[in-house]
């Protein structure tokens, strides 16, 4: 029998008030079933929101450098249990171990940060323009945060979002994703653990159209912080539009790398494959075009070709494997149809292309690394987010052919550039539309103390992770203190 897991709504685990349940498989081997989690529904979110609301009275007076200190001990808990975490992460998502590694030290980042911030969470203070009055602005809570997240990072991006959400004086609805159910369970436990009070943080699973909807339209929810496709993000919006809900949204991207012809190839070559296949593709920040320069271009193209071939597919578990399966069935036959979209386009597949069947990548989610190259920038494998092992390879003869190539999508997550010339650098940094660039690094491996997000259809401007977030988890109130005694009017009343 596969193990039972259930809601976490007001200190207590219970089941959907349905007893509706489903199954999560491993990837990497469809026929092995992780567990088995409460379907929710609507009933069982207005619990949790009840829950939360309740909570909310008590601990946003709980001092902010105390919500810290619980999360000090949260990330000692998580380097705890670091190793076993990333062995369940990996079993239920299928990334290599060494990514779902660095999933949990994100967290373990974030926790850190955001216990620091207990003792910061600055205001402002500035000079009234009367005498004898004190002005100042401060940070308050907003009340109850919906904090749903996908499943390629199933412990940083839930941390992201969790962890200022309380820090700041929020109480908390997770909704995690139906394809990591368990680490989110995991990591409930851990903030148990380390002390966070009964209903300040609660767990709902289920699906997106039911759970994730029913938690959107509530009237009681005062903050969502949403991570997943843009499709769903557009949609979240308009519906929480209807009571004037605070909404961060961090959508899809279609992100590129460019190499100049002075850049360091071998740097740029162990770029690209990082950027590129690393957690299958299935990152938010992934590589997905290659803008290369005409000059250095054949020779580039018979590297990475070179260096394609020999990537392991496999178990994320195994020390062999370089690149493990798609989430699930749904997606690896979303990367299988984009690769006959480009074979129709006429680019050219110059490597991979197929679903990997051999062996036991049969019992798998398993797609090969594929590349397009001779690919135009208005092609729809140029142009759509595919969120798998797949990268289109653009021609280009300068570097504002390049920057034009890469801002000309609707989206702008990561961009990176690999010159040595400094001067094409700034002028990279300064021209693409993108929330983040960076210069002989890949698309990849955002640090948890900057802002993380992106500009057009990646988001609504709002940022993740850094000093950043705790805009989005507070609002500021203005103190104005008379101590003169006497009625003062303000400026704009005197003259
Ligand atoms: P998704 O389908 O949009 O799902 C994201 C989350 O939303 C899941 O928990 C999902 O639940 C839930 N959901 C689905 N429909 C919903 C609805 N109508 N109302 C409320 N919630 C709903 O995205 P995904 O496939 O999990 O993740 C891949 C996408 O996320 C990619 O587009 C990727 O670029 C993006 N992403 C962006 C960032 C970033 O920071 N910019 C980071 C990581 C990923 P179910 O799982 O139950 O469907």
């Amino acid at each position: 029998m596969p193990d039972k897991f259930q809601n976490f709504i007001n200190g207590k685990w219970v089941d959907a008030k349905s007893g509706r349940t489903f199954e999560n498989r491993n990837p990497a081997h469809w026929d092995e079933v992780i567990g088995v989690f409460p379907k929710s529904a609507k009933e069982d979110v207005d619990e949790a929101v009840k829950a939360a609301r309740s909570a909310y009275e008590k601990w946003r007076l709980v001092p902010a450098p105390a919500r810290g200190d619980i999360m000090r001990k949260i990330g000692d808990l998580l380097v705890k249990n670091k190793e076993e975490l990333a062995h369940e992460m990996t079993r239920e998502m299928g990334k290599v171990l060494e990514e779902t590694r660095g999933d949990v030290q994100e967290g373990i980042d974030t926790a850190y940060y955001a216990a620091t911030e207990g003792r910061r969470l600055f205001g402002h203070t500035v000079p009234s323009e009367l005498p004898n009055k004190f002005a100042m602005a401060i940070r308050v809570p907003v009340g109850v945060a919906a904090i749903i997240t996908p499943w390629n990072f199933p412990m940083a991006i839930p941390t992201w979002g969790i962890f200022p959400a309380v820090l700041s004086g929020n109480t908390v609805v997770f909704k995690p994703a139906s394809d990591t159910p368990k680490t989110a369970t995991t990591l409930i436990r851990i903030m148990m653990e380390a002390g966070i009070p009964e209903g300040v943080v609660n767990l709902v699973h289920g699906g997106g159209g039911e759970v994730g909807n029913a938690i959107v339209v509530h009237p009681d929810v005062d903050l969502i912080l949403f991570t997943g496709s843009t499709d769903v993000g557009k949609q979240i919006s308009r519906q929480a539009s209807a009571t004037l809900k605070r909404v961060s949204l961090e959508l899809g991207g279609k992100n590129a790398q460019i190499v100049m012809d002075d850049a360091d190839l071998d740097l740029a070559l162990d770029g690209v494959l990082w950027g590129a296949f690393g957690t299958t593709g299935q990152r938010c920040t992934a590589t997905s075009r290659l803008i290369l320069h005409d000059k250095i271009y054949d020779a580039f193209m018979a590297m990475l070709v070179d260096r394609t071939k020999k990537l392991r597919l496999g178990d994320g578990l195994l020390p062999t494997t370089d690149v493990g399966p798609c989430i699930n069935e749904a997606q690896r036959n979303v990367v299988q149809s984009y690769i006959e979209i480009g074979k129709k386009e006429w680019a050219r597949l110059v490597y991979g292309g197929n679903i990997a069947v051999q062996g036991d990548l049969a019992k798998g989610w398993f797609h090969e690394p594929t590349i397009f190259d001779n690919v135009k920038p208005n092609m729809r494998i140029a142009q759509e987010e595919i969120f798998g092992p797949v990268l289109s390879v653009i021609r280009m003869a300068s570097l504002e052919e390049a920057i034009n190539i890469i801002n000309g999508t609707i989206y702008g997550l990561s961009s990176s550039i690999y010159t040595r010339d400094v001067n094409k650098a700034f002028v990279a940094i300064r021209d693409i539309k993108a929330g983040i660039t960076y210069i002989n690094v890949p698309t990849i491996g955002a640090e948890a103390h900057l802002p993380f997000g992106g500009v057009k259809q990646t988001g609504n401007g709002h940022r993740e992770g850094g000093w950043a977030v705790y805009d989005f988890f507070t609002e500021w109130k203005a103190v104005y203190v008379d101590y003169s005694g006497k009625l003062q009017r303000a400026q704009i009343d005197n003259y």
